[in-house]
């Protein structure tokens, strides 16, 4: 059976990749009046960027910046190693730098990108959702969860979506920017820098994985999210020294950016947001499977895979009579039987406004059973994250305590998403609830 139609099918113009559309009518006047310091500076087309901070720039970027600061290059080693390594924020602490510029190389090269409105937590602590205020009175969320022997950090690479996907509360919402690199790695940072000072239960810890499966879709943002995973990847004092292979890029299947990818020689792991073996079903599921056919994208998805050696994720979210029919599971075994990739079945979370709703119970066993006959490995996310509605696609959420935003117009409200990892947290059920 085919999908029901949504009932305003949504275009799929809004899904070019890079770079990304600026809203109608570009940011609202009210932006401009609220920004916080005079380091935040127009771009090309006029719109208001995030400051400049040092996880914007390479090393050699940061050594030129301090030079014309009037200071000696090796003070951009000291303030990177004091950011990526001793995760430090508060420049009083960065005693290895000299008092006196201490407050001029920190306001330079750190100033604060992304203060956390609310963070709200479960699982006994070991999952951590922050909802971060950028600059310009944006929201993005991200989400800590620590699992034994590891830490995910799902991040947020863009303020909204473009894509349109009719399931997932951040498509309805639209674009409102892209995140720069410093956001996107500030997102991280904060993360282990909790887990550093102990503030998630077990003891010290590290961030050990980074999924760009937040808000956003990452490939339309491709140069901040690539110069992020360098930055995430690079030892320091570039960078904060994670293994690449801890990283998983979640894109719905910009076909070009793939392969863009593909060639920066960045281990990190592609994950495809499938949810239709058939075009039939993704060209409404995905809308930019308009643009970019099943084929076009499982083809990029394998060369992906011939030029990384890493295995695809294919991420499939489970809805009742859309697309968890029996001969849709062996579509898909088909197209991916031999191939170097592996599914990640999703509960189709509900999501204001959506007339689809879960698989029935059995259904997403079946379609597991069908794949795995078919020789694909498959896994099904777990349920962490419920209380706190830390949900695939879900947390289109009001900001403001009791649901109300705080201080931004309506209009400047994110409509905040974020998801678990494949086998990370998963379906709320309180769309709206981001609040106590
Ligand atoms: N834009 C990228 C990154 C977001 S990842 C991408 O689409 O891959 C978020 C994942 O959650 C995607 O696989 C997305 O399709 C899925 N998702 C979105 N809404 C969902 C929902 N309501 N229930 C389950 N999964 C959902």
């Amino acid at each position: 059976m085919s999908p029901s139609r949504p009932s305003s099918p949504p275009p799929a113009t809004q899904a070019l990749p890079d770079p990304a559309p600026l809203p109608p009518g570009g940011l609202p006047p009210g932006l401009l009046g609220g920004l916080d310091g005079p380091a935040a500076s127009r771009g090309s087309r006029g719109r208001v960027k995030p400051p400049r901070h040092l996880a914007d720039l390479t090393l050699p970027e940061r050594r030129a910046a301090v030079t014309e600061l009037g200071e000696r290059p090796f003070r951009a080693d000291q303030l990177s190693r004091q950011y990526f390594a001793r995760l430090a924020d508060d420049p009083g602490e960065m005693t290895d730098l000299p008092q006196s510029s201490r407050q001029e190389l920190a306001d330079a090269l750190l100033p604060p990108l992304l203060t956390a409105e609310r963070e709200l937590a479960c699982d006994g602590g070991t999952t951590r959702k922050t909802l971060w205020r950028a600059f310009d009175g944006a929201y993005v969320e991200s989400v800590l969860m620590r699992y034994p022997g590891r830490v995910t950090m799902c991040v947020s690479s863009q303020v909204g979506c473009g894509m349109a996907c009719p399931f997932c509360a951040t498509g309805q919402a639209g674009l409102t920017r892209n995140l720069s690199t410093a956001e996107i790695v500030e997102q991280v940072v904060a993360g282990a820098r909790t887990l550093a000072r102990s503030q998630v239960p077990g003891g010290p810890g590290r961030v050990s994985n980074v999924v760009f499966m937040g808000m956003g879709e990452p490939l339309a943002n491709y140069r901040s999210v690539v110069q992020a995973v360098r930055r995430l990847t690079e030892p320091a004092p570039a960078g904060l020294g994670l293994s690449a292979r801890g990283l998983t890029v979640s894109t719905v299947g910009l076909v070009p950016a793939i392969g863009r990818l593909a060639a920066e020689g960045l281990p990190v792991t592609l994950a495809v947001s499938l949810h239709a073996p058939d075009d039939e079903a993704r060209d409404e599921l995905v809308p930019v499977n308009r643009r970019w056919k099943v084929a076009e994208v499982l083809d990029a998805a394998w060369r992906y895979a011939d030029v990384t050696r890493r295995r695809v994720s294919i991420e499939y979210a489970l809805i009742r009579d859309v697309n968890d029919q029996a001969w849709r599971a062996d579509l898909l075994g088909e197209l991916l039987a031999g191939r170097l990739a592996h599914v990640n079945l999703i509960p189709l979370n509900p999501t204001p406004g959506s007339r689809w709703t879960a698989s029935r119970a059995g259904t997403q066993e079946e379609f597991a059973a069908r794949l795995t006959g078919h020789g694909v490995p498959v896994t099904v996310r777990d349920t962490r994250g419920r209380e706190i509605d830390g949900a695939c696609g879900q947390l289109a959420a009001s900001v403001g305590p009791g649901g109300d935003p705080p201080d931004p117009p309506a209009a400047l409200r994110a409509r905040a998403v974020v998801h678990r990892r494949h086998t990370g947290h998963s379906p709320g059920t309180r769309p709206g609830s981001l609040g106590r």
